[in-house]
């Protein structure tokens, strides 16, 4: 039998999300953030249930490659824009939207030739200062692009650092309105704190949302509400099973450096899955895991290949029921098969980090397969 970790992506999930988002910002066309491959997910994987979007954002010219060859027409932007001028070359071929943040990459657009001038998205730096334009120098900016015979529209954007708080985007959206709000053209403001989070009086949902973590099913605010109660599904299931079990006397421990000692006569469940996997080590003791969709912890640290789980806590098994042990199926995050759900989020808390991180990082050895949506998009 080859190892039992494996993940899951799940297309009905993305769909579900997409669909409910859009329902949120009903005026705004949606582009579906498929960066650092997909969160993770995979392209390929994901594209059957955001197909739906509006358009797609991409970090790399080889990602809009990929949405391209599986047959997406329509708009993907390279959110950083080119970072050569031999890029634009592709952008040309393949009709990609293009970010300005800076000057250099003005002066390639000068002197590209192309028979199709391009779409271009102008960045202003309103205060997460990382990319963009100065607020003072945004218009000038803008004026020279729009002359630019390269260039057939300019639209413009700008990136909230703070938007997972409330009011966290004043300061910003204050500086690109003094600068930028009387251009005649589309605005891109809201990644998915923002447009979820940000009071829709402030009317950020403009013309682009980027959207990223909300699509994957991980709340924009995971320490005061979960994705759940943002009507948001688990896109995402990292699973594996119990390969081996301890029992384990009061007073002896278990892992490396005998982090975690058992206070009582405890049954142990080893899991074949740690931290070489991307299961982050960071997590200590305690950290919530599912065993055959009940609810325990781990305990002790967690090693490359292995972490260790309390099934102590689990009792017994109901009469009739098979009782927990070797193949029983765990569930890291994600959906198990009985239909309970672990929030990614609360892994990502327990170890110091974001959803994000540990999408990102699921680790090559891990397979992936695709959960097919049952029902087409509506
Ligand atoms: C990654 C990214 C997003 C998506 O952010 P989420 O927080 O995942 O919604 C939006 N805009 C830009 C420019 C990005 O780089």
């Amino acid at each position: 039998m080859t190892r039992p970790i494996h993940a899951l992506v799940h297309s009905a999930a993305l769909q579900h999300n997409l669909a409910h988002i859009k329902s949120l910002c009903p005026s705004s066309y949606i582009m579906a953030v498929v960066k650092a491959n997909a969160y993770g997910h995979g392209i390929e994987r994901v594209y059957e249930g955001l197909r739906g979007a509006d358009g797609f954002g991409v970090l790399e010219v080889s990602e809009a490659q990929r949405l391209r060859a599986l047959g997406w027409r329509g708009p993907i932007l390279l959110l950083e824009g080119v970072f050569d001028a031999r890029e634009l070359e592709e952008c040309s071929r393949l009709k990609l939207w293009h970010t300005v943040h800076c000057q250099a990459q003005i002066e390639w657009l000068t002197r590209h030739k192309t028979h199709e001038p391009h779409r271009v998205f102008l960045k202003m730096n309103s205060g997460m200062n990382r990319l963009g334009f100065t607020p003072e120098s945004f218009k000038s900016a803008y004026t020279r692009l729009s002359a630019c015979t390269q260039v057939q529209e300019v639209s413009v954007m700008t990136h909230f650092s703070d938007a997972d708080r409330l009011n966290g985007v004043q300061t910003q959206l204050a500086a690109f309105h003094a600068h930028a709000s009387d251009l005649a053209a589309e605005v891109s403001l809201c990644n998915s704190a923002a447009a979820l989070l940000q009071p829709s009086s402030l009317g950020l949902s403009q013309d682009w949302v980027r959207l990223g973590i909300a699509l994957y099913g991980g709340s924009v605010n995971p320490q005061e509400r979960p994705a759940a109660s943002w009507g948001l599904s688990p896109t995402l299931t990292l699973k594996s099973e119990i390969i081996a079990l301890q029992q384990v006397r009061a007073g002896q421990s278990v892992g490396y450096g005998s982090t975690y000692t058992a206070s009582q006569d405890t049954r142990i469940g080893i899991v074949a899955c740690g931290y070489a996997d991307g299961y982050p080590r960071s997590a200590g003791s305690g950290t919530p895991v599912l065993v055959e969709g009940r609810r325990t912890q781990t305990v002790g640290r967690v090693s490359m290949d292995m972490l260790a789980v309390d099934l102590e806590a689990l009792g017994h098994p109901a009469q009739g029921g098979e009782p927990l042990g070797v193949g029983s199926e765990v569930t890291l995050w994600g959906e198990s098969s009985t239909g309970a759900r672990l929030d990614i989020d609360e892994v990502a808390q327990h170890a110091g980090t974001l959803a994000y991180e540990l999408m990102c990082g699921l680790s090559t050895r891990v397979p992936i397969s695709l959960v097919q949506a049952s029902e087409p998009p509506h």
